[in-house]
């Protein structure tokens, strides 16, 4: 398990390590459950560890991981990207908001180190289990050194719309970080959705609502929502054996919150004043006991929010208080468990009214300790419990008069409908505890997940009808990994027969114009797909020739026809381990596929430079280093080439294009394209694309080129 915490916070006393319980709603869920389970927990111990200095962890029935951070990290990690960025942003609140691009870089920098120390303390076959927002890219990093590895992660705070969560400059990396799982958690079934939204638009993934499932290249990814519940019986027993907390004769409305500008606690503050305007009656008999945990003092928000409720709960007693009474009892610290536990029995209501709050537990154990005369819970429509927690008087925080007037009611409610009500929330937590959460989340994290159906022709239709219009298309495809699935060498790359039917249903109307744009030389690549009716650009477009084209050849190939023969000698020195060089005339592949992972990185370091040497550029390929001649020509501009040929300058006025590629080397095509047409990029979506869609396979591409192959033509 990673959490940005560990279960425990330390400090030095006397050259001694002590330990606290860590403070928040995350650790107090998650600390029964690895307890009963066993396992490791890796997460950051709250001060900066001495070389050598271990953590004890004999005591417990679980091992402890810490992840060692500087102050700088902690800066930009935590108080930075963590709590100023995604916080703000994920609870819907982009004014406040900042994004620090060094913020950014320091939060990839740590979720690194989690990730290492992941991969490190892994049991073989073991499930891993990331925690939070802190630690969205994690999962991708552990997949990289750890492919093996179930994982699972869930998200305790809520998942903005996409409409937010665009906002991030990272968005991408964010949402790419967390699919390197195998189940995606969070509290309710609205995060849930956004999250799908945001992979859909924001990565062009495939998604499918009713299984709750997202295409990731071969992989698919169950997304789901598992609300968290508390340890009821623990706290109902806490409660039951409490003594009576003096309160005073007053009834008491009770808040509990960490101080959070989420949490609502000015808005509540004043909708308790607009209770004692409109209702005079409850004046002296009434009182507001919030109590407010420290929390993030080291953001600048977070002590501004201070003076601002310290200053209007001075507002409020100064207007109403008498002598003997003051309407609002404020604490600004933390209670021990106990304590906590005989005040929410004794409340006779709990004002839970955050702004947003992704689930919020205070809610649920304020029902959990209802063992003597029931209270009533007054919960924000805007927190993740409201979504089970009917029975509650829901509000609207920003609603002063709605949220006055729940007050009044539940401070006036008779008894039987206060424990009916009470008695409903009570089954209901009792049942989904934090026991049945962990279990519910485990169980599917080990569960074998729903499979995507495979593309569908209406799902191409809505891409492309749309888009194609009654134009006729310019379709451009790449060959090796779009049109055939990878090999292991490139001559066993045969075009099956279905795929080679689509393509010539293509090839064969009138209206559409197919090229293949390879980095296998040009006359290769013409014999592979050996139709004569389309246009085909070998090496990386270097070379085009095809039905209504002048052949072309780039100017300046002439002054390396001979070089590229010198520089295949050298580099077939350097290539042990299965490595081969693959000539193409006046360019060359260097494969590296066959070659052992931990061998890799010294063979290519070497490979390119002894390109590099020789005047040429090294370009990655798929487990490949090409040497391309340093000619400012890409795949874009080939296609560009084409188009210009064919339909004139004005060619986008004239004609729909689409590209299908699956190499880095298409993505030139792809950043070319942007704007002008549909792209896509086929198999594995760990790497960012430029183009507007993702296809997981070449099934995928034939299902695109048969529907290319028979599409009608809107008379309109
Ligand atoms: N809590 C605490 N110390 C206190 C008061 C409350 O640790 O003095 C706990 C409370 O019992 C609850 C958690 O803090 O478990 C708050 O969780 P919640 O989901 O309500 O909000 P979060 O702080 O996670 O945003």
């Amino acid at each position: 398990m990673a959490s940005n915490r560990l279960p425990f916070t330390y400090q030095r006393a006397a050259g001694k390590l002590d330990r606290r319980p860590s403070p928040g709603g995350l650790v107090s869920a998650l600390e029964p459950a690895l307890t009963k389970q066993g396992g490791v927990w890796i997460g950051w111990p709250g001060i900066e560890l001495r070389k050598g200095e271990r953590l004890a962890d004999d005591d417990l029935d679980y091992g402890l991981a810490p992840v060692r951070l500087t102050e700088n990290d902690v800066q930009r990690y935590y108080h930075g990207f963590s709590n100023r960025t995604l916080w703000p942003l994920f609870h819907s609140l982009p004014d406040v908001t900042q994004f620090e691009r060094r913020d950014w870089q320091v939060y990839a920098d740590v979720n690194h180190r989690f990730a290492d120390a992941v991969a490190k303390n892994a049991p073989e076959s073991s499930l891993v289990w990331i925690h939070d927002y802190h630690l969205m890219l994690v999962p991708e990093l552990v997949r990289r050194e750890r492919p093996e590895l179930r994982s699972a992660f869930f998200l305790h705070i809520p998942f903005p719309p996409y409409d937010v969560f665009r906002l991030c400059p990272w968005d991408r990396q964010l949402l790419r970080g967390v699919l390197a799982c195998d189940l995606v958690g969070f509290h309710v079934p609205g995060y849930a959705l956004n999250f799908l939204d945001c992979c859909e638009r924001r990565l062009g993934l495939r998604v499918d609502r009713d299984k709750m499932v997202v295409e990731h290249g071969d992989r698919t990814i169950q997304v789901g929502d598992y609300p968290i519940g508390v340890e009821f019986g623990a706290f109902e027993a806490t409660a039951m054996n409490q003594p009576s907390a003096p309160l005073g004769q007053e009834r008491v409305v009770l808040g509990v919150d960490r101080l959070d500008y989420t949490k609502g606690i000015p808005e509540r503050i004043r909708a308790f004043e607009r209770l004692l305007e409109l209702h005079p009656d409850h004046r002296e008999k009434v009182v507001l006991l919030q109590l407010a945990v420290p929390s993030r003092s080291q953001v600048a928000e977070y002590r501004e929010l201070k003076r601002e409720i310290d200053e209007l709960v001075g507002q409020v007693n100064g207007r109403f208080a008498t002598a003997g009474w003051s309407p609002i009892r404020y604490l600004y610290r933390s209670v021990p468990r106990e304590r906590l536990c005989a005040l929410y029995r004794d409340a006779h209501a709990a004002l839970v009214t955050p702004l947003r709050d992704g689930m919020n537990l205070v809610a649920k154990e304020y029902v959990a300790c209802q063992v003597e005369d029931p209270g009533v819970l007054i919960l924000s429509r805007m927190a993740g419990a409201a979504e089970t927690m009917r029975e509650a008087l829901q509000v609207n925080p920003f609603d002063l008069d709605e949220t006055a007037s729940a007050i009044h009611r539940a401070l006036s409610m008779e008894e039987d409908e206060r424990a009916s009500r009470m008695a409903s929330l009570r089954r209901r937590e009792r049942r989904d505890d934090l026991d049945s959460w962990t279990s519910t989340f485990l169980t599917a994290a080990e569960a074998h997940h729903a499979e995507l159906q495979p593309l569908t022709a209406a799902e191409i239709e809505g891409w492309l009808r749309p888009f194609i219009k009654q134009y006729p298309l310019c379709l451009f495809l790449d060959y090796d990994g779009t049109l055939t699935p990878l090999v292991d060498h490139p001559s066993k790359a045969k075009l099956g027969r279905p795929m080679r039917r689509a393509l010539e249903a293509c090839a064969e109307r009138d209206d559409t114009d197919v090229s293949i744009v390879s980095g296998r030389a040009l006359g290769d690549v013409r014999k592979q797909v050996g139709d004569d009716r389309l246009i085909y650009a070998g090496n990386h477009g270097l070379e085009i020739e095809g039905p209504g084209i002048e052949h072309f050849s780039h100017e300046d190939l002439v002054h390396y026809a001979g070089r590229a023969d010198a520089l295949a000698e050298e580099l077939d020195a350097v290539a042990s381990f299965g490595a081969w060089t693959e000539a193409k005339g006046p360019t060359l592949t260097f494969h590296y596929r066959a070659v052992p992972r931990s061998k890799r990185r010294a063979m290519i370091d070497k490979v390119r430079t002894i390109m590099t040497s020789a005047g040429y550029q090294a370009r990655d390929a798929h487990e490949a280093v090409e040497a391309r001649p340093p000619i400012g020509w890409d795949k874009g501009r080939a296609v560009l080439h084409v188009l210009r040929d064919r339909y004139g300058p004005a060619w986008s006025e004239h004609v729909r294009v689409i590209y299908v590629g699956d190499d880095l080397t298409d993505e030139d095509a792809f950043r070319f394209l942007a704007g002008l047409s549909l792209t896509f990029r086929v198999g594995s979506a760990d790497t960012p694309t430029a183009a507007t869609h993702r296809l997981a396979n070449t099934t995928a591409v034939q299902a695109l080129l048969e529907w290319i192959g028979k599409r009608r033509v809107a008379k309109d």
